[in-house]
């Protein structure tokens, strides 16, 4: 059993421990939290073993009845690996506590890259995550994730020449109510391009990819608009084709009646998803575009959840040596990782006098 520990129990850190416990070969020894707030009491409920992240603040938890394990450092000296899911930069921080206790470390998309070796997605740098051998890697971001799930297919079955993304970002998540903007969309950053391309090519280097970057005053999903210029003309079937054999894309049937990215989540709820989480791109059939050699299409990739997988195979790809197909097929088996809907591109399609009208 891989032993691992999750320092920072937020957004993203809940999630992995969640998707950790849920392996069949990893054991969650204990998460993080700085204060004893709801986070700690969900997290306690969940049965996780609690360390205070800061050592003098362990008396707060007895406190407020909350049991503390140890703080940090006792539960970096009982796990093989830890994942660090503190906010933008204090990762950076805590990589030189890592080291001193010999730990191996996965950061998150928010550090810099040169916090670690290595960048990773799982579709396109396993193995050389692996063959590096690195102590210490970055799971892209959200955005970087979703783009090289779907850059990735495209460039190994027609080769891109080209990709152009605009990226519309949710302004913050559900639960930041000190984000913004409010009423407003931003250009962010108004210089093009984005930072966003310069990350795809940290776990797909050989893509030619620019990207523009705006900011929505939603909370649920991001989305793209994506052309890529391609080295070949497929069908638009042929590339929805191409979508559909990747597990962690959902190629959403037209006809299905999801418009958005509210609908988007309300679907991920009614099917029983944790959080209402979809782990997948998403990505509109009836959005897949050909003309020419120019590839159109739209997708939504849900912020909070599609890094989550990503986290437990790069933990594989460091302390393990399981294959990068086994990893994956494993992780998504796990949890539940791949969308199948019974309407098919041909399907039901939605009435406009519907029985909600
Ligand atoms: P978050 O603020 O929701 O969670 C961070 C948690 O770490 C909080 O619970 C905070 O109290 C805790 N924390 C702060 N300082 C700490 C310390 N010194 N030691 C231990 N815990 C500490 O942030 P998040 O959204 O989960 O983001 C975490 C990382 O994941 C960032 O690098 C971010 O860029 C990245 N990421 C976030 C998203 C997203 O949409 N939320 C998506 C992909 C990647």
């Amino acid at each position: 059993m891989i032993r691992v520990g999750i320092n920072g129990y937020g957004t993203i850190g809940k999630r992995v421990a969640d998707a950790v416990a849920a392996q069949p070969d990893m054991r969650l020894v204990g998460v993080t939290k700085t204060r004893p707030n709801y986070a700690a009491e969900a997290a306690l409920r969940r049965g996780y073993d609690m360390y205070a992240a800061i050592a003098d603040r362990a008396d707060e938890f007895d406190a407020a009845g909350i049991d503390v394990a140890g703080s940090l450092p006792d539960l970096l000296d009982a796990v093989d690996v830890v994942v660090d899911c503190c906010p933008s930069g204090v990762g950076a921080r805590n990589r030189s506590t890592y080291e001193t206790h010999g730990v191996p470390a996965v950061f998150q998309g928010g550090e810099d890259a040169d916090v670690a070796d290595a960048s990773f997605a799982a579709r396109t740098s396993f193995e050389a995550v692996r063959d590096a051998a690195a102590d210490a890697v970055r799971v892209v971001s959200c955005n970087t994730t979703g783009l090289a799930r779907l850059l990735a297919p495209l460039e190994e079955a027609y080769g891109i020449e080209k990709a152009r993304v605009t990226l519309i970002r949710r302004g913050g998540d559900p639960g930041e109510t000190d984000r913004g903007p409010i009423n407003d969309v931003v250009p962010d950053p108004a210089t093009i391009p984005s930072h966003h391309g310069p990350d795809v090519n940290t776990v797909l280097p050989d893509v030619d990819v620019d990207t523009a970057a705006l900011k929505a005053p939603v909370t649920a999903m991001h989305t793209h608009s994506v052309n890529v210029t391609l080295r070949a003309t497929p069908t638009a079937d042929a590339v929805r084709d191409l979508f559909a054999g990747e597990r962690r894309l959902f190629v959403i049937p037209e006809g299905a009646g999801i418009d958005g990215a509210g609908k988007l989540k309300e679907y991920a709820m009614d099917r029983g998803r944790p959080r209402g989480d979809l782990w997948e791109n998403c990505l509109w059939a009836e959005s897949v575009e050909v003309s020419g050699r120019d590839l159109y299409l739209f997708e939504n990739v849900h912020q909070e959840a599609d890094v989550v997988p990503e986290n437990v195979d790069a933990i594989r790809a460091m302390v393990t040596d399981v294959p990068a197909a086994e990893s994956v097929e494993r992780t998504n088996e796990a949890l539940g990782v791949g969308v199948e809907s019974l309407l098919s591109d041909d399907g039901q399609t939605c009435d406009p006098i519907a029985a909600d009208d």
